[in-house]
């Protein structure tokens, strides 16, 4: 299959407002789309990108002010990171304290300082001040200044505790109900099935690329036996979701995941992409979306985010629905 590298990540949060705070004033994301959870539409499906929310830019939410907190750990896509121009260090360390944001002292990673940072649910967040070239164009905002702005995802990090027994989990087990995981298994459908390749190996990290590579293409796999055991819940990444170019693309990928008994989803219509679905073999769930038609499908680019966006099945609902969801400000 040809992936194009990471397409978007969506997590789980509780309150709605807070989390759109965060990430429009505190990141300096621009709110792409809000819309519903489409197969809860009791729930928002919040979005965050750059100006046009790009495939490899948005994060998304389903926030659920009820939500227990999870944590972030093996079994998971433990933490999601945003390349960011290297010589915006100081800038974002200044910022984060100001603001008073949870987060780490800067860390050397491969040829890059990372800066780990919390939301307000937990999730684990990092920018890395990547020293390779990303020119993609970050998302205008009023806090944060373009030269310094997160310019799209960086890489997902998935975390698997090595294990003596090298069995696969039922592939249905679920991240955090599997007893024994096995790195082994994800980096051979990542490899294998995938299209990815070893970019860079250091300690318990090793780096994985695709297609063209850089920043928005990598998947770490982390085999840290520091790190604990995750917890779902909000706080936690939901499900991974890769790039392909279109529908053929899509097709060819779920032929292949299909002929390996990856127990992967018909085509799904997400209304922004289409997708398919499947749990790699450690139970953390990927997804696999074309990179059209894109958020501007339904609204215009200027007024991306502004009006509660519902799919056209659930669009004569309208009233009861956003009756039905908490307020967001
Ligand atoms: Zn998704």
């Amino acid at each position: 299959m040809q992936l194009l590298g990471l397409h978007h990540i969506t997590a789980m949060a509780a309150d709605p407002s807070r989390n759109l705070a965060f990430y429009t004033r505190v990141l300096g994301l621009r709110f792409v789309k809000k819309s519903v959870n489409q197969d809860d539409p009791g729930t928002y499906h919040l979005y965050y990108g750059n100006h046009v929310g790009s495939p490899g830019t948005a994060l998304t939410f389903f926030p659920q002010p009820s939500l227990r907190r999870g944590r972030p750990g093996h079994g998971q896509a433990y933490a999601t990171a945003f390349s960011v121009p290297a010589d915006a260090l100081t800038f974002w360390q200044e910022r984060l304290v100001r603001l008073k944001i949870d987060h780490l002292a800067a860390e050397l990673r491969f040829n890059d300082q990372v800066l780990t940072v919390f939301d307000p649910d937990g999730l684990r967040l990092e920018l890395v001040f990547t020293v390779e070239t990303d020119s993609r164009p970050p998302a205008p905002s009023a806090d944060v200044p373009a030269a310094h702005a997160i310019r799209g995802f960086h890489s997902s990090t998935i975390a698997l505790a090595a294990s003596k027994h090298l069995v696969a989990p039922k592939a249905d087990a679920g991240g955090s109900d599997a007893a024994q995981l096995n790195p082994a298994a994800t980096v051979a459908l990542l490899t294998a099935t995938m299209g990815y390749r070893l970019a860079a190996q250091a300690g318990h990290r090793s780096r994985y690329t695709v297609a063209t590579g850089g920043p928005g293409a990598y998947v770490d796999i982390l085999t840290d036996p520091g790190v604990p055991r995750g917890l779902d819940g909000a706080g936690t990444i939901h499900h991974v979701a890769f790039r392909v170019a279109d529908d053929a693309a899509q097709c060819v990928a779920h032929t292949e995941l299909t002929n390996i008994g990856a127990g992967v989803s018909p085509v799904i219509d997400r209304a922004y992409f289409k997708s398919i679905y499947y749990r790699e073999p450690n139970g953390v769930l990927f997804e696999i979306a074309t990179d059209q038609p894109g958020f501007t499908v339904d609204e215009p680019v200027e007024t991306l985010g502004t009006r509660l966006s519902l799919p056209p099945r659930l669009e004569p609902h309208r009233a009861e629905i956003e009756a039905a969801l908490p307020k967001l400000d």
